[in-house]
C-alpha cells in the first residue's frame, strides 16, 4: 500500500534537504509544497498583482497553471509551462509569499492540488509543508514536525545563502514563520499526532535516518 509522510515544520529546519532524501531512500515520490506557494507567489509579481489586496489576489487564485515535478533526484516547478525553480527562490518572492499564502483562495486551490498528487503517487510519497499533517493529508501514515532552534535556524539558511548577513536572514526568518503561524487559514502547525523532531544539534544524516526509522517501524 501507499505510503504517506507528512513532513511539517518552520522554515531553516532541514525540511526539504530530509524529505527529499527520505522519499529518494524509501523510493518514494516527494512535494514540496512549498515551491507551489512560492510558484503562485512569482506569477501574481510577475502579473502585477497587487500583494498587499487579498480580493485582487483571490480574483486571480484560479489562473496560474502549477505543475510539480514529484521525482526527489530532480524535483521541478512550472506555472504556465515556464520553468520557475530558480526565480522562485529570490528575495523578493520569500518576503512576499506569507502574505499571499495566507489567502484563503489561494490554500482552497493549492491544497487540492496537493491532494490530487499525493492520492496519484505511485507507493507513497513524501510531502513536506506547514499544514500537511493538520489540514492537507490529516490521514497520513506518518507526522514528522521538525524543529530547531532560531540561531541554527539562520545559521543554516544563510549557509544557504552563500554567507549572507546571519542577523538580517534570522529577522527574516522569525518575521515569515510569525506571519505563517497567525494566519487563520491553516497556518504553520505541529498535528496532534505528529512525531516533533528537534534537530538544532544533530547533523542531516541523524536527521534523516531518525525519519526513516520512523517510516520503516
Ligand atoms: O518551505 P518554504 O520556505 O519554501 O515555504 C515558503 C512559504 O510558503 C512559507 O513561508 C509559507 O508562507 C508558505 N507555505 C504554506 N503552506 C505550506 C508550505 C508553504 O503556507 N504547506
Amino acid at each position: 500500500p501507499a505510503v504517506i509522510v507528512a513532513i511539517d515544520g518552520p522554515s531553516g529546519t532541514g525540511k526539504s534537504s530530509t524529505s527529499k532524501a527520505v522519499a529518494a531512500q524509501l523510493g518514494l515520490r516527494y512535494l514540496d509544497t512549498g515551491a507551489q506557494y512560492r510558484a503562485i507567489t512569482w506569477w501574481m509579481v510577475h502579473h502585477g498583482v497587487d500583494i498587499t489586496d487579498p480580493a485582487a489576489i483571490a480574483a486571480v487564485a484560479g489562473q496560474p497553471e502549477i505543475v510539480s515535478g514529484t521525482d526527489p533526484a530532480a524535483p521541478t516547478i512550472s506555472v504556465d509551462g515556464t520553468d520557475v525553480a530558480g526565480p522562485i527562490r529570490t528575495q523578493e518572492v520569500t518576503a512576499k509569499v506569507s502574505a499571499v499564502s495566507a489567502v484563503p483562495e489561494v490554500r482552497t486551490r493549492i491544497t487540492e492540488l496537493q491532494r490530487t498528487i499525493a492520492r496519484a503517487a505511485e507507493g507513497g510519497i513524501v510531502v513536506e509543508g506547514r499544514d500537511i499533517g493538520t489540514t492537507v493529508l490529516p490521514d497520513a501514515d506518518l507526522k514528522i514536525f521538525l524543529t530547531a532552534s532560531p540561531e541554527a535556524r539562520a545559521a543554516r539558511r544563510s549557509g544557504e545563502l552563500n554567507g549572507a548577513d546571519v542577523k538580517a536572514t534570522q529577522e527574516a526568518l522569525v518575521k515569515r514563520d510569525a506571519a505563517d503561524s497567525s494566519r487563520k487559514t491553516s497556518p504553520l502547525a505541529k498535528a496532534g499526532d505528529a512525531v516533533e523532531v528537534d534537530t538544532t544539534d544533530l547533523t542531516l544524516q541523524q536527521v534523516i535516518e531518525c525519519v526513516v526509522t520512523l517510516v520503516e517501524e
